[in-house]
């Protein structure tokens, strides 16, 4: 079992809550988009956005920058949380364990170059991450991943459309402001792009290693679909 299910099964039961989304300089509401045709699929609220001062940019109408939208996953994308610490990680987490009733540490180790990955993008996407983690957990990492604001919205589980409990869905639908030929998913797991998957990049799994330069070889390719007319016609 991987590292992060340990991590889901951990938090499973923990109470639904409403997604802040950090954003910056004003303040808006978006409207959920729900296609409910299957029954397992949960209902997911409607989204609140709280806007986060600290961030420069101000692009969530999607009218303001005219740039393209780049969702990025968390775990296994950009980061990797462990419960075991191991040789090597960048910082730790206390995240709630409903089922002890008390806090568990997550030792996390981020992707090579991520920085440098985040600090290209920001100028060429408003970025976003849209993680199957719970929310408590996103803002934990993004708090420490992205220091100087750069990542202008955060989606978590509470807005991913669950089949079962290892199976998240992500709909790109939920970020309002943008239209779908100008949006992207970069995630590792096929399950999150199977709603819009010629929105969808697929990446390897990252589990830890120092070695990894995936981000790095990734940015031509990001740069490039940033400026073609429609991203759902290139295939990626
Ligand atoms: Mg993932």
């Amino acid at each position: 079992m991987s590292c992060i299910r340990h991590v889901y099964q951990m938090f499973i039961r923990s109470k639904q809550e409403k997604l802040i989304l950090k954003k910056c300089s004003k303040q808006g509401k978006m409207n959920k988009i729900i296609t409910q045709n299957d029954e397992q699929i949960q209902e997911i609220p409607d989204l609140e956005i709280t806007l986060n001062q600290t961030t420069q940019v101000s692009t969530f109408d999607g009218c303001l920058s005219k740039k393209k939208m780049l969702a990025l996953d968390l775990d296994e994308t950009l980061v990797c949380s462990k419960l075991q610490k191991p040789a090597n990680y960048d910082f730790e987490i206390a995240q709630d364990d409903p089922s002890q009733n008390s806090k568990v540490i997550l030792y996390v180790a981020t992707r090579p170059f991520l920085e440098q990955f985040l600090d290209e993008m920001s100028k060429y996407y408003d970025l976003f991450v849209f993680t199957a983690g719970l929310n408590e957990y996103c803002n934990a990492i993004v708090d420490k991943i992205d220091p100087k604001g750069l990542i202008i919205g955060r989606l978590s589980r509470e807005h991913c459309r669950m089949v079962n409990e290892y199976k998240y869905l992500k709909d790109l639908k939920l970020i309002d402001g943008y239209e779908m030929k100008d949006k992207l998913l970069l995630d590792n797991s096929p399950y999150s792009i199977e709603l819009q998957p010629e929105n969808g990049i697929l990446c390897p799994d990252f589990y830890g290693s120092k070695h990894d330069n995936y981000l790095l070889t990734v940015i031509d390719k990001l740069i490039f679909l940033s400026d073609v007319p429609d991203v759902t016609l290139v295939q990626k």
